[in-house]
């Protein structure tokens, strides 16, 4: 008999063992704030009907997802000839898109590119100004935009907010902070400052929160869809979606639909100042964020692309990036904050096991 115990528990160790690095490597996966979206309130959410459509194929309605694909730069055929037909052209659309996003390069309408096209995001398009992309070379994952603001150094440049499209749930001085902060991010890296004024016709930049259809040819579209668009310099149209609901703090906003103001504000000021859009998924110009998710931290890339426009910040260094990765939600830092923990309370409670199957053994 205590042959057997002890080949038993030979096998049971190097099974059980098996097993120990996998517990904590799945929570490693897992987002740590990320709510699934509620789609059913999103916009595109009709989309989810042309799953797995594919070259040759007709679905009523195609025509309103290829407007999607010319809006956001990925087809330049004329609204009026589009068609419910997925024809060659719309297939390398779909192919450029998931080469930006680094999705499989399949062509179809897979659920993994239905899940991207969804997801709420910037209205600003994805290929806004490649022609005048600069040093493309530098990290071929971003783009670079040319258009700069142009001012006698030291620049500043003021924003003010619009008197009459506001929304009335979130604070005036809660906004101003906010937007504060998010400014802040962008001058802490280069030679530019922002100051705040109240004579709204008379800054550089003017922000103000917009419903449907505003007057500027990129109507907003009810709950998620487009959450914000902004233009490049030196015209400082910073628009929000005033449908959307805005959050500065999701303690206390529990809405499954709301988006985070500041992470949204940092984006579109990048904008503003005359970046496109990254293909990087960690960077704040990455064009989508989802419900419920806060990304305010500027990123090596943001920073890059920022600073060949405008030059550096004396006063900045790339160490002071890395701390402030550090402080993010999102941070390895993070991550492996929670998967020691883990880690210690799966090995102390695997190992005292294995000891007790070898005691008893
Ligand atoms: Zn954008
Ligand atoms: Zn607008």
């Amino acid at each position: 008999m205590f042959p057997f115990f002890s080949y038993y528990a030979t096998f049971v160790f190097f099974f059980l063992l098996l097993f120990v690095p996998t517990l904590p490597a799945r929570n490693l996966r897992d987002p740590p704030t990320e709510l699934t979206v509620d789609v059913r309130n999103n916009t595109w959410h009709d989309f989810i009907r042309f799953l797995d459509a594919e070259k040759g194929s007709r679905v009523s309605g195609m025509s309103e997802l290829k407007k999607y694909f010319r809006r956001f730069g990925y087809l330049s055929i004329p609204n009026q000839n589009l068609t419910d037909f997925f024809d060659e052209n719309f297939e390398l659309a779909i192919l450029q898109y998931q080469k930006n996003y680094g999705l499989q390069k399949t062509g179809k309408l897979d659920s993994d590119t239905m899940k991207e096209i969804m997801s709420p995001r910037c209205g600003v398009s994805d290929k806004n100004h490649t022609s005048h992309r600069l040093h493309a070379t530098i990290h071929d994952k971003l783009f670079y935009g040319q258009p700069r603001w142009n001012r006698p150094s030291p620049m500043t440049l003021t924003y003010a907010f619009s008197p009459y499209y506001t929304i009335d749930y979130i604070s005036l001085s809660s906004i101003r902070t906010i937007f504060k902060r998010s400014f802040a991010r962008w001058s802490s890296v280069i030679p530019v400052n922002f100051t705040e004024i109240y004579n709204y016709p008379f800054a550089d930049i003017k922000i103000g929160f917009y419903r449907g259809d505003h007057g500027d040819g990129q109507p907003f579209d009810g709950v998620l869809g487009v959450l914000a668009h902004a233009s490049l310099p030196e015209e400082g149209r910073f628009h929000l979606d005033g449908d959307e609901r805005w959050a500065v703090d999701f303690k206390q906003e529990k809405s499954k639909v709301a988006v985070d103001l500041e992470s949204v504000a940092t984006h579109e000021i990048g904008h503003i100042l005359g970046l496109d859009h990254s293909t990087v998924k960690e960077a704040i110009m990455y064009p989508r964020i989802n419900p419920r998710t806060k990304k305010v931290n500027l990123k090596i890339g943001d920073v890059e692309a920022i600073q060949a426009l405008y030059g550096a910040n004396p006063n900045f260094n790339f160490s002071s990036l890395y701390d402030s990765d550090f402080s993010s939600s999102w941070s390895p830092y993070m991550e492996r904050k929670r998967l020691s923990k883990w880690t210690t309370f799966f090995r102390s409670w695997w190992f005292s096991f294995l000891f007790f199957v070898f005691m008893i053994a």
